[in-house]
């Protein structure tokens, strides 16, 4: 069964913008799915729709209409890792990390000691085991999209969003994410990021999405997709595609 199946998916903001237009494909489940666009494509406008943010009956997921979800049952098969977010609070990573945990609890309830196992395995997982009791306002950038990261591994979805996830990284950070990225894919979840970062879609991605002007350009399987003439078009910019090794690049 597909993950999403998204038929002629159409969203118009309140101010008029139309943001998308007649957006279809289906994301595999298992798959890993580059959104590619340049800035104002639609791609942060279309996670919101997978995460259900703005109602659309176009759109199904494991075979079933999106809209007919109850928020805390897509939490459990869907989660978003943002580009950032704001600190305001200063909780600890545990703490932070445990909000994962929430699609799971009723409203008041307090995580359980397994959901703390949970959120203690996410860090691990991230490499920021030993760091449970620091406040997440003392974290550098590399760490703070670890334990976005983090939070989302601890929600246990089927399903990762994840937005922009290199836009923020040194050479080594984005190394880390991509390798930890390649480590959830090959346990068997589903990934869809949007990126600019081409050759981190190259390296991650068996399947694109081409987004321009709210459109399709191009969607499937990244080598019958992703061309130098296609790249050209999406960015309006000369690109290239080869290789070094066995590792196609783009530039
Ligand atoms: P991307 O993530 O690819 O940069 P977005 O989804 O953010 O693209 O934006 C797609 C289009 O929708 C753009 O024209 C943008 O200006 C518009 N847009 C995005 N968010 C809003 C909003 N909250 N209200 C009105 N228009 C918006």
């Amino acid at each position: 069964m597909n993950a999403f199946e998204l038929d002629k998916v159409s969203f118009t903001y309140p101010s008029g913008t139309q943001a998308l237009t007649d957006v279809s494909f289906v994301v595999e489940e298992g798959s890993s799915v580059a959104l590619l666009g340049s800035n104002g494509a639609g791609k942060s406008t279309l996670l919101d729709l997978l995460l259900g943010l703005h109602p659309n009956g176009s759109i199904t997921l494991y075979g079933k209409n999106l809209a007919a979800y109850g928020r805390k049952e897509v939490g459990r098969l869907v989660a978003l890792v943002p580009q950032s977010e704001q600190f305001n609070f200063s909780f600890t990573l545990l703490e932070y990390t445990l909000f994962g945990r929430s699609p799971y609890l009723r409203q008041m309830q307090s995580p359980t000691a397994l959901d703390a196992q949970i959120a203690f395995d996410a860090l691990l997982e991230v490499g920021l085991a030993g760091f449970e009791e620091r406040s997440i306002t003392s974290l550098s950038g590399g760490e703070h999209q670890l334990l976005l990261i983090a939070r989302a591994i601890a929600q246990q979805s089927r399903i990762l969003l994840l937005d922009e996830p290199t836009s923020a990284l040194d050479p080594a950070n984005r190394r880390r994410t991509l390798s930890l990225l390649k480590g959830l894919h090959s346990k068997g979840k589903t990934l869809l990021f949007s990126t600019h970062d081409v050759n981190f879609a190259a390296e991650l991605a068996t399947h694109v999405v081409m987004l321009k002007g709210g459109r399709i350009l191009g969607a499937g399987p990244i080598e019958e997709v992703v061309n130098a003439q296609a790249l050209t078009t999406l960015y309006e910019t000369e690109m290239q595609v080869g290789t070094i090794g066995s590792q196609t690049i783009m530039y």
